[in-house]
C-alpha cells in the first residue's frame, strides 16, 4: 500500500483510476480544480478513509507527501481545452513543473498522461513512439498539443538532470462511463444524439479514423506502466489498435441504441487528424498489456451509463 496523488482525479479517467487504486487498497490524494471534472464522478469515494479530496489548481505549487504521482490534470476535449487556451498550456506546462518539483522533493515516481496528439496529423501510420509528430505550433489545437509536448520535454529533462523516476504514456482516444456528455467528443456526442433521437453530427466525410480504447483497459495500462522497472521511462503508446471510421462508429452506435437518428454532415474542424492508430508493440512487449474490451462491449457499457444520466435529469 502506498500514498498516491492523482491530479485530475475527479475527471473521466482520473475517477476510474481512483476506483482501481482504492480497490487495490492504496491511499489516495485526489487533486482537482473541477474545471471539467465533477464531484459526482467521485461521490461514491467520499467518506472512504483511504480517499482524500483537495480542490487545487496544479498551476500553483502543491506541498504534500506522496510516493506516487499520476499527473492527469488537463482538459482533454477540444471544446474544453480551447475554452481558455492560455490556461490549457499553463496546466500542462506549469502543472508539469510543479508536479515534477514535488516529485523531486519527495523522491516520488511520477507518471504523465500524455496524448496521441503529440503526433499531430501524422505522416506515418500506425504511430510508433519514435515518430516525432507533425504538429501545428500556432493553431487552435496547439495549446493542448504543444503543452503536452513541452510537458514530455520537462519530464525527460527532470529525468536527465535530476535523476527522477518518470513514466510517460501517450494515451489514444479513450471512452467509457463518466465521459462528459457535452464535451464534444465523438463517442459521447454520437451516443447522446442517438439516445435523444437527434441528428448524428458527422464532421467532414466521416472517413477519418480513430482507434477507441475502453476506459478499463486504459487504466490497467496506466497501473502497469507505473509499476514497471526504472529502465522504462517511456514514452509508451496506450490505446486500442482497432481502427474505425467515424461513419462506422455512427453505424455501431445507431445499431446498439436502436435509434432512428439521421446522419448529418458538418464541416471538419481545423487541424482535425485524418487517421490515428497506435502501434502498441512496446506496451505488449514491456508491459504485457493489450486491450481486451471490444468496441461493441465498451459501447454497450457507455450507452447504459448515458441512458441513466439522461434519465436522471
Ligand atoms: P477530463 O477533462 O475528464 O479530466 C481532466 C481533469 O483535470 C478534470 O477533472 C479537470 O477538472 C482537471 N483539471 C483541469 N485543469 C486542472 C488544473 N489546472 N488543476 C487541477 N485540475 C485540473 O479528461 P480525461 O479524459 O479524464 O483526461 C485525463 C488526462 O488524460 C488528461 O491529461 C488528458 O490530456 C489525457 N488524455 C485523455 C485522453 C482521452 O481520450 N480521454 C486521450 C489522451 C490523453
Ligand atoms: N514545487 C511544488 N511542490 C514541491 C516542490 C516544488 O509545487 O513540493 C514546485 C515549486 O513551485 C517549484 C517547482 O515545483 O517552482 C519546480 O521545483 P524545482 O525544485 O524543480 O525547481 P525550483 O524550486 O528550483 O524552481
Ligand atoms: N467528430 C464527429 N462528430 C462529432 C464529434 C467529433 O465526426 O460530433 C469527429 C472529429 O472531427 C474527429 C473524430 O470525430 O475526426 C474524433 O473527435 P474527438 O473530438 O472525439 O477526438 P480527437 O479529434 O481529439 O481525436
Amino acid at each position: 500500500m502506498s500514498k498516491v496523488l492523482v491530479t485530475g482525479g475527479a475527471g473521466f479517467l482520473g475517477s476510474h483510476l481512483c476506483d482501481r487504486l482504492l480497490a487495490d487498497r492504496h491511499e489516495i490524494l485526489c487533486v482537482d480544480n473541477f474545471f471539467t471534472g465533477t464531484k459526482r464522478n467521485i461521490l461514491h469515494l467520499i467518506g472512504n478513509p483511504l480517499f482524500e479530496l483537495q480542490r487545487h489548481d496544479v498551476t500553483f505549487p502543491l506541498y504534500v507527501e506522496v510516493e506516487r504521482i499520476f499527473n492527469l490534470a488537463c482538459p482533454a476535449s477540444p471544446v474544453h481545452y480551447q475554452f481558455d487556451p492560455v490556461q490549457t498550456t499553463k496546466t500542462s506546462v506549469h502543472g508539469a513543473i510543479n508536479m515534477l518539483g514535488l516529485a523531486k522533493r519527495v523522491r516520488a515516481r511520477i507518471l504523465q498522461a500524455s496524448t496521441s496528439e503529440v503526433y499531430g496529423d501524422p505522416e506515418i501510420h500506425p504511430q510508433t513512439e519514435d515518430y516525432w509528430g507533425r504538429v501545428n505550433p500556432i493553431g487552435m489545437r496547439s495549446c493542448y498539443d504543444e503543452g503536452k509536448r513541452c510537458a514530455e520535454t520537462l519530464f525527460f529533462d527532470y529525468r536527465r538532470q535530476h535523476k527522477l523516476d518518470i513514466k510517460v504514456v501517450r494515451i489514444f482516444n479513450t471512452y467509457g462511463p463518466r465521459m462528459h456528455p457535452n464535451d464534444g467528443r465523438v463517442v459521447s456526442n454520437f451516443i447522446v444524439q442517438a439516445l435523444k433521437g437527434e441528428d448524428i453530427t458527422i464532421y467532414g466525410t466521416g472517413q477519418q479514423t480513430r482507434s477507441f480504447c475502453y476506459v478499463d483497459d486504459l487504466i490497467e495500462a496506466l497501473l502497469r506502466m507505473m509499476e514497471s522497472g526504472p529502465d522504462l521511462p517511456g514514452p509508451v503508446n496506450v490505446g486500442n489498435p482497432r481502427e474505425f471510421t467515424m461513419l462506422e462508429l455512427a453505424e455501431r452506435v445507431l445499431s446498439l441504441t436502436g435509434s432512428a437518428s439521421r446522419l448529418v454532415f458538418q464541416p471538419l474542424p481545423e487541424d482535425d487528424p485524418k487517421q490515428r492508430q497506435p502501434d502498441i508493440t512496446l506496451a505488449r512487449d514491456k508491459l504485457g498489456w493489450e486491450p481486451k474490451v471490444s468496441l461493441d462491449d465498451g459501447l454497450r457499457e457507455t450507452i447504459a451509463y448515458f441512458r441513466r444520466e439522461l434519465g436522471s435529469r
